[in-house]
C-alpha cells in the first residue's frame, strides 16, 4: 500500500501522469479514464462500492481494514520501524529514556525525529503529487518555486503525518476513529478476531522451561507480558476482545515467539471465531456474508458496466436565445442553437453533427468539429428546414396558442482519426 502511495503518481498513462486530480482544469486522470466534475456520480458509486466491500471484510475477518490497510495504522507501523532502527526496541528505550541526555542518546532521537520528517516530507510531497504533476512538482520544490497552495497542502501533510504517526498513534484509533465505534456491530461469533485462547493459557504464570507446569495445574501463558509490550493501542488481549485493538497482529507474533522458546504449541493468541473457541464449527457461509457478497458482486458489475458504456462526450443544445427563428423569403425556416460539446476522451476527434426530425431539415453551419482531448467547444449551429405545411385548423390553432414545438434530434458521431487527420489549424479548442 505504501508503495502504491509513494509509486503511482510517477507512473505516465498516454503520455501523461497516469493518476492525476487536475483540480484548475476540473478533469481528474485515472489510467485510461478522464472523469469531469460531471462524473461525481460514478464517485459516489464507487464510495458505495467500498463501504460494501468494508462491511463484507469486517463480517468475514474482522478489522483486516484497521490492521493492514488503514492509512493511519499503516504510517504508524512505519514510523514504529524507524524507530527501532534508530532507538532499539522498546526494552531497550524505555531504559535509555531513563538516563540522562548524553551525546548517544540525543543523535539516536535527532536520527528518529529525521527520520519521521523526511517520512513525513515524502508523504506530503507525494499526496500533493496527485493534484499537481509530480514530475513537475519536484523541481519547483528543488528550485523554492512552488505555488502557495502547493506549499500550505505540502506543510500541512507533513505537521499532519508528523503529529498523527509519531505522537497521536493509537490514540486516533482509540478516540477520533468513528469506524473503531460502529464495527463492532457487525462481527458475529463467526467472524475471524485476535484472540487469546483462555482455556489453553489460563491459570498464567511464570515458570522455569522445563517445568512439569500441568502437573502444577498451570496453563500455556507464562504471563511474560509481551503480548502487552508490543500492543500499538495498550490493551491486554487476555482480558478478552476489546473494541480499541486494531487486529494488527502483533501479539500474536510476540507469543508465538515464546511458545517457541518455551517449546510449546503456537497460537495462544490467534486469529479464530468465537464458535471456534468454545469448541463449535466455523461457519463460512452465513446469510450477512453472503448478502454483503451478492451486493457487493453486483455493484462491482454495475459499475464496471456504467464505465465500460460511458460515452465521453458531453453534449448540450442550448437555443440561441438571441435570436428568433427566421422566415426566409423562399418560404424555409431557419433556427439556430448553441452547441456546448465536451470531449472527455484522452484523445483528439473529429465528430460529425446530423439533425433529423423534420423534413427537408439540414444543417447550414459545419457538420464536423474537431475538440481537443479535455477541451470543450462551443459552436453556433443553424438549422433550416421547409415551412410546416399544416392545415389552417391547425395554424389558427398554433397561432392562438402563440407557440407550437417540433422535436428534432441531433446524432454525434466520433470519426476515427486514422479516417481522416486532423489539421492542427482547424482544431478548436475552449479559447477559440
Ligand atoms: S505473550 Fe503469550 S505467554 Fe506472554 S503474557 Fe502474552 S499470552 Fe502470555
Ligand atoms: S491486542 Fe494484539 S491485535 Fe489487538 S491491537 Fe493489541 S497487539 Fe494488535
Amino acid at each position: 500500500m505504501l508503495a502504491m502511495f509513494y509509486g503511482f503518481s510517477w507512473l505516465q498513462w498516454n503520455g501523461q501522469q497516469a493518476v492525476l486530480f487536475d483540480l484548475p482544469n476540473r478533469q481528474f486522470h485515472v489510467f485510461n479514464f478522464t472523469f469531469w466534475p460531471q462524473d461525481f456520480i460514478l464517485l459516489s458509486w464507487l464510495l458505495i462500492i467500498l463501504a460494501f466491500v468494508l462491511f463484507f471484510v469486517t463480517v468475514f475477518a474482522g478489522r483486516l481494514w484497521c490492521g493492514y490497510a488503514c492509512p493511519q495504522f499503516v504510517w504508524t507501523w512505519f514510523f514504529i520501524w524507524a524507530e527501532r532502527i534508530t532507538e532499539g526496541d522498546r526494552n531497550v528505550r524505555m531504559r535509555r529514556d531513563k538516563q540522562p541526555m548524553g551525546a548517544e542518546k540525543f543523535f539516536r532521537k535527532a536520527a528518529k525525529h529525521s527520520l519521521w520528517l523526511i517520512i513525513a516530507a515524502a508523504t506530503g510531497i507525494a499526496f500533493v503529487g496527485y493534484f499537481s504533476p509530480i514530475r513537475e512538482l519536484i523541481p519547483d520544490l528543488l528550485a523554492f518555486n512552488l505555488g502557495p497552495w502547493e506549499t500550505w497542502w505540502i506543510g500541512f501533510f507533513i505537521v499532519a503525518t508528523y503529529a498523527n504517526a509519531g505522537w497521536l498513534r493509537e490514540q486516533v484509533c482509540i478516540y477520533m476513529c468513528p469506524y473503531a465505534r460502529f464495527q463492532s456491530v457487525m462481527f458475529d461469533q463467526d467472524t475471524l478476531v485476535i484472540s487469546y485462547d483462555e482455556a489453553r493459557g489460563e491459570n498464567r504464570g511464570k515458570r522455569k522451561k522445563n517445568f512439569d507446569y500441568k502437573a502444577a495445574g498451570m496453563g500455556d501463558c507464562i504471563d511474560c507480558g509481551n503480548c502487552v509490550h508490543v500492543c500499538p493501542v495498550g490493551i491486554d488481549i487476555r482480558d478478552g476482545l476489546q473494541y480499541e485493538c486494531v487486529a494488527c497482529g502483533a501479539c500474536v507474533d510476540a507469543c508465538d515467539d515464546i511458545m517457541d522458546r518455551m517449546g510449546y504449541d503456537r497460537g495462544l493468541i490467534r486469529y479464530t471465531t468465537e464458535h471456534a473457541l468454545e469448541g463449535g464449527k466455523t461457519h463460512i457461509l452465513r446469510p450477512r456474508l453472503v448478502g454483503y457478497f451478492v451486493a457487493m458482486c453486483a455493484m462491482f458489475i454495475a459499475f464496471g458496466y456504467t464505465l465500460y458504456a460511458r460515452v465521453p462526450l458531453e453534449v448540450d443544445i442550448i437555443r440561441d436565445r438571441g435570436q428568433l427563428y427566421i422566415e426566409a423569403s423562399n418560404g424555409t425556416i431557419e433556427n439556430a442553437y448553441m452547441l456546448k460539446l465536451a470531449n472527455k476522451s484522452q484523445q483528439d476527434h473529429r465528430y460529425s453533427i446530423e439533425v433529423t426530425g423534420i423534413d427537408g431539415l439540414k444543417m447550414i453551419s459545419d457538420s464536423e468539429v474537431n475538440i481537443r482531448s479535455g477541451n470543450f467547444l462551443i459552436t453556433r449551429s443553424v438549422y433550416k428546414s421547409n415551412r410546416p405545411t399544416w392545415s389552417a385548423l391547425t395554424t389558427t390553432l398554433c397561432s392562438m396558442l402563440k407557440r407550437w414545438t417540433m422535436p428534432i434530434s441531433v446524432l454525434m458521431k466520433r470519426i476515427a482519426l486514422s479516417d481522416r487527420p486532423i489539421d492542427a489549424k482547424t482544431m478548436l479548442n475552449s479559447t477559440e
